[in-house]
């Protein structure tokens, strides 16, 4: 199934764009009808149906982006998450789901799951071995998120992907986080690839939506479900998206450098206890992040050392902002405990190793030298 033609920036300019047939110009035309005469009995074009001009363009670039055969694309990375879910899972069917996940997929199964009947585990840890220590009879799917959130654990995708073929499951993955410029699951043998696209394919903080791709043959599974549930993007955003996704290598290779610099500033500051960035050699999971990425990102996290008050350092930060998306093409931070994470419990999110005092930083592209400049002097301020 793996197809590359083209580099990641070609992709990203050129896969499946539109042609302006009638007055050449540079960019795709943009479709805005939900009503579209047959072109003969079977075909119905509809913008629900997901199969309008610019959907239809627009999943031809997610599909080269990703290496996949097929996609589609959804108003939001949970309308994504949950249909993919879905369309694979039925009444009394058991789900493998990594440990730390993002906090709106891991709502998605406490509060209704149990509705559907489907049953679900969360693997101890992020490791191959727990994944497959997990499965059941009547197990479908494992989902795996990495790098994950908050921690940037890093799960070996061809280890598990491997596991999920041998027990004839379906292996998906949430690779939101390293963006197809930094990973490309299906390559590794991954089934479904899913992406909030409200982060680094949206990449300017202005744009909900997600994406799902995969095979053909799976793509069509999630499309019959899909089309029911209604999730479908507007074709306005999804002309916005594909804009977007023309800038998304340039934008996320200048985050991977920034971070990987940042990182390795803030691990040596003598008022940084820890940094957690899969690019750095002092992560626990460096050696699996080399082998299947080739961009480490633009997400990190760190804590202050013992006695510094990290919110005070969060408020004293002038050009980096507490926010709580991430991907922007601005830098954002915020603390997980109090945020992201705010709903699990103090039990719970000391098992994941979310400290209190922990940040998470999504880096953007200013010059690293003003990002460093603002961090030295929140820093000043908090060291009183
Ligand atoms: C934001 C995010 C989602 C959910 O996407 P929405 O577009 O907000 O619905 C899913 N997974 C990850 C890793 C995310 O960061």
């Amino acid at each position: 199934m793996a197809k590359r033609t083209h580099g990641i920036n070609t992709t990203c300019i050129h896969a499946g764009e539109l042609e302006d047939k009638e007055f050449k110009g540079a960019v795709s035309p943009l479709y805005m009808a939900t009503s579209y005469a047959f072109e003969d009995v079977e075909v119905k074009r509809y913008p629900r149906y997901f199969n309008t001009p610019n959907q239809v363009a627009l999943a031809k670039k997610m599909a080269a982006l990703e290496h996949g055969d097929a996609a589609l694309i959804f108003g939001s990375g949970m309308a994504a998450v949950s249909t993919a879910l879905m369309a694979f899972l039925h009444k009394g069917d058991h789900v493998v789901f990594q440990n730390t996940l993002y906090g709106g997929t891991s709502n998605l199964v406490t509060e209704e799951f149990d509705k559907f009947g489907i049953e679900y585990t969360f693997t101890e840890d992020s490791k191959p071995s727990s994944f497959e220590a997990e499965i059941k009879p009547n197990t479908k799917v494992i989902y795996i998120e990495t790098p994950s959130n908050p921690l940037l654990t890093v799960t070996d995708i061809k280890a598990v992907a491997e596991i999920s073929k041998n027990h004839g499951l379906v292996s998906m993955i949430d690779n939101t986080f390293a963006s197809p410029v930094n990973q490309n699951p299906i390559d590794m043998g991954i089934d479904v690839v899913i992406h909030s696209a409200t982060k680094y394919m949206g990449g300017h903080s202005d744009i909900l939506a997600g994406t799902v791709i995969s095979s053909e043959e799976k793509i069509d599974t999630i499309f019959q479900l899909a089309k029911n549930f209604g999730g479908s993007l507007s074709d306005y955003t999804v002309w916005l998206l594909e804009r977007s996704l023309k800038t998304m290598g340039i934008r996320v290779r200048a985050q991977n450098e920034n971070a990987l610099e940042l990182a390795k500033s803030l691990e040596k500051h003598p008022d940084v206890a820890q940094v957690y960035y899969p690019g750095l050699e002092s992560h626990p999971d460096h050696d699996i992040a080399r082998k299947q990425m080739s961009g480490f990102g633009g997400m990190m996290s760190f804590e202050l050392r013992e006695g510094l008050d990290a919110d005070l350092f969060q408020k004293e930060l002038k050009l980096i902002k507490s926010s709580m998306s991430l991907a922007g093409v601005e830098s954002t931070i915020l603390s997980p405990a109090k945020t992201s994470h705010g709903l699990l419990s103090e039990e719970e999110r000391e098992k994941q190793g979310i400290r209190d005092g922990l940040l998470r930083f999504s880096v953007g592209i200013e010059e690293k030298e003003d990002l460093l400049e603002d961090l030295e002097q929140a820093l000043e301020k908090v060291r009183g």
